[in-house]
């Protein structure tokens, strides 16, 4: 039976709509292509369950913003509302005494390093990393991770020398985007820059590509698998806009149909890395369908994946696994296929 009529007898999609020329590409794609694991991943920070799979409930991996709740840029996406739940450390000391609390009390595993940006999107973490030093060495197993923002050689190589694990940051590939929804004066070729600089470490790299950054338009994506297509980072993620931070009316939600374009023009220029779908994206039937597409795309892996995934995964053949991990950093876990970073709700441009 085609795939679009397989997907009719999925309880949990039901009531889909599913772009039929779209589908009969994944499935074409799908058939000319081996079968790739997907990873379903119930990070433990957040509260998940699905009708398919359970989460684990705990908070071993807390996010801390070096800048409490201030951020220059005031990106239109987010107001620096992403900020809101991390936990403030505007001082190294006060990072290194909640870290070592939260190790003595709830197994902590590791964190994110975050903050809101100066106007140059730049995030001023060099003191930071004496305490971030002091605490891997004291604490081997911690997964370190870092919201990079834009940065250079020398910064990438601060990170790397300090421990961190994992660099995240998103890669935007429209100027119009960067200038209008960032309020950023910087070009395009800063965010290739920094891929460039952190690729030079032996970080992991995490770029992340918010599909409908722009007001909910599909503007600078394929630039952006441009970038990505010239560095090997090992692994990209994908999210989409949730714009519930932003002024009412002035994002769209980008329709499913555009999302799974994305999804498998990703996987297929960029056949060899791991392809993953973040956590941020619309919730309801848009998350099931969208969730469904990024199956049968091919993509790696799916973070609290909606109901429906697992029986997408069955219907197209492709093995699945189940991971409690910290939105797949895998903790402990150093293989690049298993410990790529999808932290953050919507993942920050800081
Ligand atoms: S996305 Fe990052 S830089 Fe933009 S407002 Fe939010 S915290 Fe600030």
């Amino acid at each position: 039976m085609a795939w679009l009529e397989s997907l009719k007898e999925i309880e949990e999609l039901e009531d889909a709509e599913f772009d039929t020329a779209l589908v009969a590409e994944m499935e074409q794609f799908a058939s000319l292509n081996p079968d790739r694991m997907v990873r379903f991943s119930t990070p433990t920070f957040k509260e998940y369950e699905s009708s398919e799979l359970e989460g684990c409930g705990k908070n071993t991996f807390p996010a801390f913003s070096i800048t409490a709740g201030g951020c220059a840029l005031m990106c239109d996406h987010c107001e620096a509302r992403i900020l809101e739940p991390m936990i403030p450390a505007t001082k190294p000391e006060m990072l290194d005494r909640k870290v070592r609390q939260l190790i003595a009390t709830e197994n902590l595993q590791g964190f994110l390093l975050s903050g809101g940006s100066n106007r140059k999107n730049e995030i001023r973490y060099t003191r930071f990393y004496p305490v971030v030093e002091q605490l891997k060495r004291d604490f081997p197993h911690l997964r370190i991770a870092i919201h990079t923002a834009l940065t250079d050689a020398a910064g990438a190589k601060e990170m790397e020398a300090a421990g961190v694990d994992v660099a995240m940051l998103d890669i935007i590939g429209a100027q119009e985007t960067i200038r209008e929804v960032y309020h950023l004066d910087r070009p395009v070729e800063d965010f290739e820059k920094t891929v460039e600089a952190l690729c030079a470490t032996s970080m992991q790299i995490s770029p992340h590509i918010v599909i409908g950054l722009h007001y909910g338009r599909i503007l600078g994506e394929q630039n952006a698998l441009d970038i990505l297509s010239r560095h090997d980072t090992k692994a990209l993620v994908l999210v989409v806009i949730m714009p519930f931070y932003a002024k009412p009316g002035t994002f769209a939600t980008p329709s499913t149909t555009d999302v799974g374009r994305i999804f498998l023009e990703a996987r297929q220029r960029l056949p060899d890395r791991q392809v993953l779908l973040g956590c941020a994206r619309p919730p309801g039937m848009h998350k099931r369908v969208t969730d469904a597409y990024a199956v049968m795309a091919g993509l790696d892996g799916i973070a609290f994946p909606a109901d429906g995934a697992v029986a997408v995964a069955g219907m197209t053949g492709r093995p699945f696994h189940q991971a409690h991990a910290c939105c797949s950093i895998k903790l402990g876990d150093n293989n690049v296929s298993n410990s790529i970073a999808t932290l953050s709700r919507s993942s920050c441009a800081a």
